[in-house]
């Protein structure tokens, strides 16, 4: 028996993905890496449903964030940031670091955001010049009603907004256009079925003119240095070829089985997942509404701790999972469902931890 690997992040490789980094890297200028490169660009784009170059960091997902937030916005500039949880709390501490001055909608873990809340918050912010989201809380397994928040911020103000989707792109519809967002980030290594190594930063018009006004505090990290070399083809600097590489392959696989299938697989494992874990006693963190299709929180009986749990999960059942964040640490397993997986192995997963904690 292998180990079933149901963490959070990074997520197992399909065969095919680990077969296609198998290959001495090439150059970053070469035509085959262009090639390459193009193809991914169309896949991203009808995936997050952009006409926008989506642009490759070398860096995890908080990277391409950074990216987002340090080239959008200048320091002073007014942002309202929504958290439901630690990723929405990244976005905060995230817009300190930059000198954003800061408005917040900030909710209880476990909750949703309500778009008609986030409307009333911009509302009574004044002027904005920028308004961040997270798609899906991977720290609570609750999925935010994007299109639905999209529209919120958009018939009420021309601010940018911000969405970090890195547990959500892959397993979710996404129409950046046509929903009026204007920078989208995710990571190789969540839904994507990829390594770690890569940040996909998808900028609007409008978010990449706002970044060529006001071009200080970055370097390494420039949105449009790296759409430029987009249009060429490459990336502005040496990128990981071989998770590229890697990603491409990850990519064309899931064209092959069609996104809305890859959806709905995700659905539906998610759905079954929560069935299975309320057969068995246990419950879920999210709303229903609201459940995230990548990732299930499990909250624990009373006197079971989280990381003794995984430690017996692995020991006994070749279960990896992963714990909760901030103060639910120790009460609280993270069962993450995203890009490579199969259904049984996800309920396998959920019956181990029943196994493991029910009495
Ligand atoms: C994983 C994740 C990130 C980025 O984490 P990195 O470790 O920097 O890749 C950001 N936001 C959400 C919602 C995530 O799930």
């Amino acid at each position: 028996m292998t180990m079933n690997h149901r963490l959070t992040g990074p997520t197992p490789l399909p065969p095919a993905v680990l077969h296609a980094m198998m290959q001495q890297p090439v150059s970053h200028r070469a035509e085959t890496f262009r090639a390459q490169h193009r193809e991914l660009t169309a896949h991203l784009q009808r995936l997050l449903g952009t006409r926008s170059l989506p642009m490759l960091f070398a860096s995890s997902g908080t990277g391409g964030l950074e990216a987002a937030v340090s080239n959008v916005f200048r320091p002073g500039a007014r942002v309202l940031v929504a958290s439901i949880g630690l990723f929405g709390e990244r976005l905060i501490e995230m817009s300190r670091a930059f000198g954003l001055e800061l408005a917040t909608c900030c909710k209880p873990w476990g909750s949703v955001l309500d778009p008609e809340e986030l409307g009333l918050a911009i509302e009574r912010s004044g002027h904005l010049d920028g308004v961040l989201v997270t798609h899906n809380e991977t720290s609570t397994g609750v999925l935010n009603p994007l299109r639905e928040l999209a529209a919120a911020v958009r018939s009420r103000c021309d601010a940018l907004l911000v969405v970090d989707a890195v547990s959500a792109a892959g397993a979710v519809p996404i129409a950046m256009d046509q929903w009026g967002i204007d920078v989208l980030v995710t990571a190789s290594q969540k839904a994507l079925m990829s390594p770690p190594g890569l940040a996909v930063v998808a900028a609007s018009p409008a978010a990449l003119a706002s970044a060529a006004s006001c071009p200080r505090g970055r370097y390494y990290l420039d949105l449009n240095r790296m759409t430029d070399a987009a249009a060429e083809g490459t990336t502005a600097f040496t990128p990981p070829v071989t998770t590229l590489a890697g990603l491409t392959a990850a990519l064309r696989m899931m064209d092959a089985e069609g996104f809305e299938g890859v959806f709905q697989r995700h659905r539906e494992t998610a759905r079954a997942a929560r069935l299975t874990l309320r057969t068995l006693g246990l419950d879920c963190f999210s709303p229903e509404a609201a459940a995230s299709p990548t990732v299930t929180c499990v909250p624990l009986p009373r006197m079971c701790f989280a990381s003794q749990v995984r430690r017996v999960l692995a020991e006994r059942h070749e279960v990896a999972v992963s714990q909760g964040r901030g103060c639910w640490k120790e009460r609280m397993i993270r069962i993450g469902h995203m890009g490579h997986f199969r259904c049984d192995e996800v309920i396998g997963a959920v019956r181990a931890l029943a196994a493991v904690v029910m009495p």
